[in-house]
């Protein structure tokens, strides 16, 4: 059985049954009494939110043998049970995301010129109107420009901002909103209680607050629950097993502790009960910011975990490590959006993680860099680490006194790169900087950088010529980093051009 049912069985048919949207159904009401409604219509809004409920309905007011009021469908006539069960011909559903949506809309520009069949009016109810392809939209838009007396367009998209902008400026626009919390619970309240159907009010609750919004979800929610027999909150975790804050929460844990095992079981768990893995990515990337923020400002933050084990592992990680899992998991979020096996790339995401081996701090590293230090002097090799720790003349401050001595010489050492600064001379790469060189200061430039450094300075005029990873990797001190970071080189890139 589909799990629509509910969804089905309760959707409205009136403009009464509508659900939220207050704002929209009163100014249509108000349009179609006026005899007034707009012949091009925008819906806009998340799935579920009532926009092709509201277009049938319209589709109906608009045809309905005897309107209540003037607009309230009698769902009696012909006409209005012929909508209903989608087989009157006036009413013509175009789901732009078929390939079927380009033929459908020629079609549809080729009879607008006849009046309805059997209606008063003709009714397009173009669905999901920001896929359609640019010829379809440019075919379109001139009968959106002038639509003949008979002819109504209801447009719906769950992505108003992907349909061209001349289609939006010759709508009327309406956005639907997402449906309050408390609203929908009340709502799925009442269904179950037609259904006679037994539940804790925590448990939809649960429901109403995964559904984020979407009334479509949270029947088709419900549906799962009563399929499972659930009855309270912690049926309802355990039964669909989804409950977001829950499974972040593991997740979470998971990553913490580096738990590779476990990743990839829950993973595969996750992937056969259908779990939306780019949605519960979004909110495991967010809940990784929310961890991060709360370790560097704790006191305007107040974290509660419902899983005292992550709150050990929260406590006992680092900021690094929280950020780095926060980037890296933004990263591959948008990896994921694209990709075509999603559930294998959350695999490798989620093992990406737990194999950042042990994650250093800034004092760690520094700690290493010491070690290093000592590596090289004991071996006689030029003590590059630790001659950086002792330098305190760096390119900076050396730019910061000849400000305050001269500023033409400053204002000329502001346009070229700053020079590598080895042991023993201090060397200037130059590509394309001829000013520099053509000016008459260099000579006096040349003698304050070597008075200030104690080293000769080296002029090197570059071509566009890279170092390659080859090169790089011989280096003695990216040698011993390499060794004692077990490190493997896989990309280079210049720090300053
Ligand atoms: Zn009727």
């Amino acid at each position: 059985m589909s799990y629509l049912v509910l969804a089905r069985k309760y959707r409205p048919q009136r403009f009464s049954e509508i659900v939220g949207q207050n704002h929209i159904v009163k100014t249509l009401i108000n349009a179609l009494k006026r005899g007034k409604l707009s012949h091009a219509l925008l819906f806009s809004g998340i799935k579920g939110t009532g926009k092709t409920t509201v277009a049938r309905i319209i589709a109906k007011a608009l045809n309905c043998k005897n309107p209540e009021d003037g607009y309230e469908p009698c769902n009696k006539c012909s006409h209005c049970i012929e909508i209903t069960k989608g087989i009157f011909v006036d009413v013509i559903e175009i789901d732009a995301a078929s390939n079927r949506g380009i033929d459908q809309i020629r079609e549809l520009i080729e009879n607008l010129k006849y009046a309805p069949a059997k209606g008063r009016a003709k009714v397009y109810i173009i669905d999901e109107a920001h896929m359609l392809t640019k010829e379809a939209a440019n075919a379109l838009l001139k009968s959106l420009e002038e639509p003949p007396s008979h002819i109504y367009f209801i447009l719906a998209t769950t992505e108003p901002n992907k349909l061209p902008p001349t289609i939006i400026s010759r709508c009327q626009r309406y956005d639907f909103r997402r449906l309050e919390l408390k609203r929908m619970i009340q709502f799925l309240q009442e269904i179950c209680l037609k259904e006679d159907y037994e539940i804790e009010l925590s448990a939809l609750e649960l429901i109403a607050k995964e559904a984020q919004g979407s009334m479509r979800d949270a029947l088709s929610l419900l549906d799962q629950a009563m399929a499972y027999g659930v009855k309270t909150k912690e049926d309802v975790i355990s039964a669909l097993g989804w409950h977001e804050e829950v499974l972040v929460e593991e997740i979470a844990q998971i990553l913490l502790e580096r738990e590779l095992k476990k990743a990839i079981t829950l993973s595969r768990k996750l992937y056969e009960r259908g779990v939306d893995l780019i949605y519960l990515t979004e909110k495991l990337t967010e809940f990784f910011r929310t961890l991060f923020i709360a370790k560097v400002l704790p006191d305007e933050i107040s974290l509660t975990f419902q899983n005292p084990a992550l709150r050990e592992a929260f406590i006992s990680a680092s900021k690094e490590e929280l950020l780095l899992i926060f980037q890296s998991l933004l990263k591959d979020l948008e990896v994921l959006k694209r990709s075509s096996y999603p559930q294998l790339q959350f695999e490798i995401l989620l093992a990406k993680i737990c194999e950042f081996r042990k994650l250093l701090s800034i004092k760690e590293v520094l700690h290493k860099i010491e070690e290093i230090s000592s590596v090289l002097e004991r071996d006689g090799v030029t003590p590059l680490a630790s001659s950086l720790r002792r330098e305190s003349k760096t390119w900076a401050t050396f730019l910061e006194n000849l400000q305050r001595e001269t500023l033409p010489l400053y204002a000329l050492l502001t346009k070229i790169p700053e020079p590598e600064i080895t042991a023993s001379e201090i060397k200037l790469h130059l590509k394309g900087n001829e000013e520099f060189l053509k000016s008459t200061y260099l000579p006096s430039i040349k003698e304050k950088v070597e008075n200030y450094f104690e080293k000769p300075l080296t002029i090197v005029i570059e071509n566009e010529k890279r170092v390659t990873i080859e090169e790089v990797k011989e280096r003695p001190e990216v040698k011993l980093i390499s060794q004692l970071f077990s490190a493997k080189i896989t990309n280079i890139q210049l720090t300053k051009e």
